[in-house]
């Protein structure tokens, strides 16, 4: 299983892509304008609220915990303690940071290297150009980001680290830059393009719209030509790697069964896909872990999930989804 928490939806950037800014128009154009995220609820998780999250979920063997959703999680003004409580958690095999990393400090660093989990820095830069990255970003903030990335690189060196390029309009000349930068200064071989669907709707995840409100076809077209180009790899390997598979009558998404999405409020989303908490499976303020994961909630969701019947879950029917792993007999079996 994999948990999620997302200590904020908050962020101090205003990317051009981003649910962050997609209430004003997304990328750019008015016309595109969808729903504010989490309207007027928003805020920075409680330390009782992460507690009682960690604490309820202590006897499940994670495979790792993504410390972000939707927002930027080191601009939490209590995080040193998140921190700190977190390091008492010995369950947790890996531990995800997806940072735009314009902030972060000393007394961070030293706290991440006190946790006992393998570390995972994702870093959302989507240029080095710092021009373009102005024009994605909103904020004239490369030179900062740069000395922290070498900050952390140097005080953890043997962490993971992904260098995260969302390919668009606006950075696709940039890609080879981007590329070469990483692998000549910094020697790493991980390189994701995140920018992975072809999902059409409105109020679908923004991350897998992106180019796509701007020129879906367009989009599409682009984004193959540069993975094809930059990794050498096959349209099957694509359409394998980037899920294009949709959510279908033969599909039984893994979610529900695998991955707790906690908001900064306590609400618990099957996934980190339901960016507007359209499916709350119960707040962890009201009641025990346990008894939300075999509640009512997911009893029905991983039901409609199982018998193929999605007609009370829009959010799934209309999910370009996660699912790439198949779910096994047992992990189903655990939840009954
Ligand atoms: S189908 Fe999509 S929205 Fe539904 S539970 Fe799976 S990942 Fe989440």
């Amino acid at each position: 299983m994999n948990l999620q928490i997302g200590i904020t939806d908050l962020c101090n950037l205003e990317c051009i892509m981003c649910l962050q800014t997609a209430h004003n128009g997304l990328y750019g154009k008015k016309e595109n304008k969808i729903e504010r995220l989490h309207k007027d609820n928003r805020g920075f998780i409680s330390e009782n609220t992460f507690k009682k999250i960690l604490q309820d979920t202590s006897d499940i063997e994670f495979e790792l915990l993504k410390m972000q959703w939707l927002g930027e999680s080191f601009i939490h003004p209590g995080f040193k303690e998140l921190l700190r409580i977190l390091r008492k958690y010995e369950n947790i095999k890996r531990i995800v940071f997806t940072t735009n990393i314009s902030k972060i400090n000393d007394d961070i660093i030293t706290e991440i290297k006190k946790l006992r989990s393998k570390i995972h820095f994702i870093f959302s830069l989507d240029s080095f150009d710092p021009v373009v990255y102005k024009k994605i970003k909103g904020r004239d903030l490369l030179p900062n980001v740069l000395n922290n990335i070498n900050r952390v690189l140097s005080h953890l060196p043997d962490a993971i680290y992904t260098f995260q390029m969302i390919l668009m309009e606006e950075n696709k000349n940039d890609v080879d830059r981007f590329i070469k930068k990483i692998k000549n200064e910094h020697k790493i071989k991980n390189i994701f393009f995140n920018e992975s669907s072809i999902y059409k709707e409105e109020n679908s995840n923004i991350l897998i719209k992106r180019l796509g409100a701007f020129d879906q076809e367009k989009f599409d077209k682009l984004h193959l030509k540069e993975f094809l180009r930059l990794t050498g790899k096959t349209k099957e390997e694509y359409q394998k790697i980037m899920h294009i598979q949709k959510i279908s009558d033969k599909t039984i998404c893994p979610a529900p069964f695998r991955t707790p999405t906690v908001n900064w409020d306590g609400t618990i989303a099957p996934c980190c896909m339901d960016s507007f908490l359209e499916m709350p499976m119960g707040n962890i303020n009201k009641d025990s872990f346990s008894n939300i994961w075999r509640g009512e909630e997911y009893r029905k969701l991983r039901e409609a999930h199982l018998n193929h019947d999605l007609k009370a879950f829009p959010r799934c029917l209309r999910c370009s989804g996660l699912p790439d792993l198949a779910l096994n007999k047992q992990e189903i079996e655990d939840v009954r």
